[in-house]
């Protein structure tokens, strides 16, 4: 039986093996998904130049026999590969920390309706990555609407605790702001943030993703923005992803300035 023809999007490929390679996809029929291709370090023929990450593919891929067993990759073909994020060391760290994000918090076997949703999100990221200006600014407020595009969206708004407001500060371990009242009761952890970070990143929500970086985010206000976006992130994550050290160091800056 050969299986129907799929999209998928490369986010992490390694070698397995003498000679295979395990791919990491994000799929618009079934959210993330990890494939074995068999063979793929000695033979070009099947995946000729398709399996590196930013790869747009079809593919067609056996699933797995058993619970807990990986999908075999049978075949690839490249569609696209947003060529901006090769010629650009910047671009490329922002590029591969969408999908570093994806890759950890991406569901396997997601609702189709969802993976269709996340998918389009990660193209639409990686075509903005390509053209926008490659900043500090562009990179906390992509970080924040990943996070909302994978369902862990903030409360910027409202008090998490009573729906009261104005907000006090940002409690991480409840995914929002509190009002004033409700901070009197929080034992620790609340961090300070103005309520013009807040607007701007809460109107970073609100935009379509492709005017994303006509968003203005600076200063101080970019600096609160990046520690509260980092903290949960972290929170979620649980661990450092591995290209935040080197953006770091790449945007490592005046407008980066939050650590
Ligand atoms: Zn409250």
């Amino acid at each position: 039986m050969t299986a129907p023809a799929r999209e998928a999007l490369v986010l992490r490929v390694v070698d397995f093996g003498e000679s295979d390679r395990i791919v990491h996809l994000l799929t618009p029929h079934a959210g993330r998904l990890a494939a074995i291709a068999k063979g793929a370090r000695r033979s070009v023929r099947r995946f000729p130049g398709t399996l590196d990450v930013f790869h747009h593919l079809r593919v067609q891929i056996a699933e797995r026999r058993r619970p807990g067993g990986l999908a075999r990759l049978e075949q690839a073909r490249l569609v696209g590969w947003f060529p901006g994020l090769r010629s650009d060391a910047t671009r490329f760290a922002l590029g591969c920390f969408v999908l570093e994000l994806l890759d950890r918090l991406a569901p396997e076997n997601a609702h189709p309706q969802d993976a269709r949703r996340l998918f389009r999100f990660a193209r639409e990221a990686l075509a903005l990555v390509e053209r926008a200006p490659a900043d500090a600014r562009l990179r906390v407020l992509l970080e924040l609407v990943a996070l909302d595009a994978l369902g862990l969206r903030p409360e910027l708004d409202d008090c998490v605790r009573c729906g009261g407001g104005p907000p006090a500060g940002f409690l991480v371990a409840e995914g929002g702001v509190v009002c004033g009242t409700c901070a009197q009761r929080v034992a620790g952890g609340l961090l300070p943030v103005r309520p013009g970070t807040l607007r701007a990143l809460s109107g970073a929500l609100r935009l379509p993703l492709a005017r994303l970086d006509r968003l203005v985010l600076a200063g101080p206000l970019l600096a609160e923005a990046r520690e509260l976006v980092a903290r949960l992130a972290r929170f979620h994550i649980g661990l450092e992803l591995r290209s935040d050290g080197f953006l770091d160091e790449i945007l490592d800056g005046p407008a980066a300035g939050a650590a």
